[in-house]
């Protein structure tokens, strides 16, 4: 039976609906309004279309969008002094500042200077402390967005068997950490796993982000299982044109998976909405008032 399509864009369309009613009420009963600064260093064109997008849907939502575009020979003083403004400002209850930076910034340094309770990212190393032992943190977007829309398929993920395809410290790790305060038993795959297919095989959970196209084939999947496909990857699609394909062969492990996220349109438009809902709940902990239900992990 083919798998059920778990519809990321419609998932982030609620998310996004939950958060602009939550601002309402934020404005009318309290008189705040949630804001968003996003820092972008250089002219990186990938980095210039997702920062107008977050923009553009933090305005949509009702929240305050502060945008900061700065020069890519930017010197790393001044980006740390309007890191500390940002830091010190009322109105700006989540700071974001757009990767990669220029090869002439210290990513760490950068992110760590941004104070940890308005670090929407997730990214700071007191936020990475505060998930990785349970403690209440910002979680980082993308697995957020995974683990909202596996909850919202499964209920309880408790005693599940996931594996995680990729390691990296914006999805793989977080994503494993998500998926353990959950109670799933996690394996963490990487690019030195043996035999990967055998491992994946065990898994009522598969979530891939590795950044190789269709990597994952439908052969590698239990029967059933739930595949989360974090892969997007531009290929030629033929006649000068490209696609976007995932790290999941879709058309195989689609045959054989009890649901499964499509690419584009599964887990993609979850970060952005995942910003949002994480810039809300910066707001209410800023102001000592209760946390949406449902945005956070
Ligand atoms: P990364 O390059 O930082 O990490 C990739 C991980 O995959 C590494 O840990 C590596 O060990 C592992 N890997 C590489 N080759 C492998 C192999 N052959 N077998 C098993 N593991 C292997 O990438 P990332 O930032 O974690 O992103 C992963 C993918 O997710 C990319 O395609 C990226 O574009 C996508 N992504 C999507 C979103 C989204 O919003 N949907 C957000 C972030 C990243």
């Amino acid at each position: 039976m083919a798998a059920k399509v778990i519809d990321g864009k419609a998932f982030a369309a609620t998310v996004r609906e939950k958060v602009a009613s939550h601002v309402t009420r934020l404005k009318e009963e309290n008189g705040i309004t949630p804001g968003l600064a996003v820092v972008l260093v250089g002219e990186d064109p990938a980095s210039q279309v997702y920062v107008r997008s977050k923009g553009k849907q933090t305005v949509e939502v009702g929240m305050n969008s502060y945008e900061h575009k700065l020069d890519a020979s930017t010197s790393e003083a001044d980006l740390l002094a309007l890191i500390d403004k940002l830091n010190n400002d009322p109105a700006v209850h989540g700071i974001l500042v757009q990767l990669p930076l220029p090869s002439h910034l210290n990513s760490d340094l950068v992110i760590n200077s941004i104070d940890p309770a308005k670090d929407v990212d997730g990214f700071h190393i007191s936020n990475v402390g505060l998930l990785g032992t349970g403690q209440k943190a910002m979680v980082p977007c993308t697995p957020l967005g995974c683990l909202m829309m596996l909850r919202d398929y499964h209920g309880s993920l408790s005693g599940m068997n996931a594996v995680v395809i990729g390691r990296s410290n914006i999805v793989g790790k977080p994503m494993a950490n998500l998926l353990l305060g959950d109670s799933c038993t996690v394996t963490i795959a990487h690019s030195r796993t043996k035999d990967l297919a055998a491992v994946v095989r065990q898994a009522d959970i598969v979530v891939a982000a590795v950044g190789r196209p269709e990597m994952v084939h439908g052969d590698w999947i239990k029967e059933g299982a739930t595949v989360i496909d974090v892969g997007i990857n531009r290929v030629d699609a033929g006649e000068g044109k490209t696609r976007l394909v995932g790290d999941v062969h879709y058309e195989s492990a689609s045959a054989v998976a009890g649901a499964i996220t499509p690419v584009p349109g599964g887990v993609g438009p979850m970060t952005i909405a995942c910003l949002l809902a994480n810039t809300l709940t910066a707001c209410c902990r800023a102001n000592g008032l209760a946390e949406p239900e449902g945005l956070t992990a």
